[in-house]
């Protein structure tokens, strides 16, 4: 099916080798809803993507300021309502995301929902299609040979969206339309179903999921009854329901966090109950368990020979979101105890490597003193060169090589804090600073 072009289903483009996934080569919004990707047929490789500040595909997406963008687009979005003699700027609504698209950029698209979409054949439905198709032309009077297909041509995908612990529900097939012969940009105008894309209300639900997962994560590793009952509470809501019954092989067993016995009924509202009676931590890890079932539902193991010879499993993953549950996986699985940290430069998680108390865990590694001074630099070459004719490299020496030593002490929320507290505000507001 490769000569179809990308669409958004599996089995699409050629397969992937274990541990890569797709790369973006172009971003657009064709409105405020929908992020569409034009992919790339070359692999990503995750142990080697980090973005610029050492941070892995989970530990970016949990930082970006969802929020931030989410108000800009709306904004704009407002903004077009009220004057109609403006039209959608595509390119100024990717600048209003600049933060996600550099996102997908380095990582990929997110892809929310696109292990569980599979491309599939119908042809009994085709055939009753082109049936229907003919006797309508004939009863026009028309013959059916002198008709040319039109656009948009349809295919079928079958999608797994009652995934998870239980997988409970059964996969629909749905017919998509789609304009395959049209350019990429007439595509993404015309909001061809064939295209990958992720809504953003999708994103922006995943962004929440991903950063309440931490949360109780890092809750867990602090043993903190409280903590975990929290976070639960935000996931599930208190007035739910939980089976605690005998345990089953599809239900995730929530009983097991029941300290006594277990009523007869199988339900109980947990939140309800004394605190004695729940040990939250043992709820907590088993509603980790359930999310990062649900994310990876649909990445492919496969077997493989490991360095000695052994056998090993790796993992093929469509999409950023299976990926960023598989480091959390791999997480909780060798490094549990250990939590996760916020970095003090960017807000962002950090998947502790120590425990606390060590060094390396308060920075990414690129948002330490070193990557701030290098981006510092970076940032004020690009200011330079818009305000004074000076190359990228004079003026980065000049100006920061004397504050490398005192940053490393103080952690400062971003760059340009950083060059203001260090006394060179002048080197950022003189144009005509030698
Ligand atoms: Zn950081």
């Amino acid at each position: 099916m490769t000569d179809m072009g990308p669409q958004r289903t599996r089995y699409t483009l050629p397969r992937f080798a274990p541990g890569a996934w797709w790369i973006v080569e172009e971003v657009a919004l064709n409105g405020p809803s929908t992020l569409y990707y034009r992919l790339k047929p070359s692999q990503a490789k995750p142990s080697a993507v980090r973005d610029e500040r050492g941070r892995s595909a989970l530990e970016a997406f949990a930082a970006l300021p969802m929020k931030a963008m989410e108000d800009r687009l709306r904004a704009y979005g407002r903004a077009l309502r009220e004057d109609a003699t403006t039209e959608w700027d595509g390119a100024h609504a990717l600048e209003l995301v600049a933060e996600l698209v550099t996102f997908v950029r380095t990582f990929g698209p997110i892809g929310v929902g696109w292990g569980g979409d599979f491309g599939v054949q119908n042809n009994e439905a085709d055939r009753l299609q082109r049936e229907i198709d003919t006797a309508h032309w004939v009863a026009l009077g028309i013959d059916p040979g002198s008709v040319s297909s039109t656009e948009p041509s349809s295919f079928w995908r079958a999608s797994f969206w009652g995934h998870g612990p239980g997988r409970g529900a059964l996969p629909r097939v749905e017919r998509r339309y789609w304009h395959p012969n049209e350019p990429w940009s007439e595509r993404v105008r015309l909001g061809d179903e064939g295209l990958p894309c992720d809504g953003w209300s999708s994103l922006a639900d995943e962004y929440k999921d991903l950063n309440l997962t931490l949360e109780l994560a890092e809750a867990i590793a602090q043993g903190d009854q409280f903590g975990c009952r929290r976070a639960t509470a935000k996931f599930v809501g208190e007035n739910t329901d939980f089976w605690v019954g005998a345990p089953r092989p599809l239900t995730t067993d929530y009983g097991r966090a029941l300290n006594g016995i277990r009523p007869a009924s199988g339900h109980v509202k947990l939140f309800a109950l004394p605190d004695h009676q729940v040990d939250w931590v043992v709820l907590g890890k088993s509603l980790v368990a359930d999310l990062i079932t649900r994310q990876i539902d649909f990445a492919m193991p496969a077997v493989d020979l490991s360095a000695d010879e052994g056998f090993a499993v790796r993992w093929r993953a469509t999409s950023v979101l299976e990926v960023i549950y598989l480091q959390l996986l791999e997480h909780v699985r060798h490094r549990s105890s250990f939590g996760i940290g916020r970095c003090e430069a960017c807000g962002g998680p950090i998947l502790r490597t120590r425990h606390l108390g060590g060094t390396g865990n308060r920075w990414h590694s690129g948002c330490g003193s070193r990557g701030r001074v290098r981006r510092w630099r970076l940032e004020q070459a690009a200011r330079s060169s818009v305000t004074r004719p000076e190359t990228e490299e004079n003026a980065s020496a000049k100006d920061v090589a004397p504050v490398a030593a005192p940053l490393v002490a103080a952690p400062l929320p971003t760059a340009r804090s950083a060059s203001s507290a260090s006394g060179l505000v002048a080197a950022e507001t003189d144009p005509n600073r030698p």
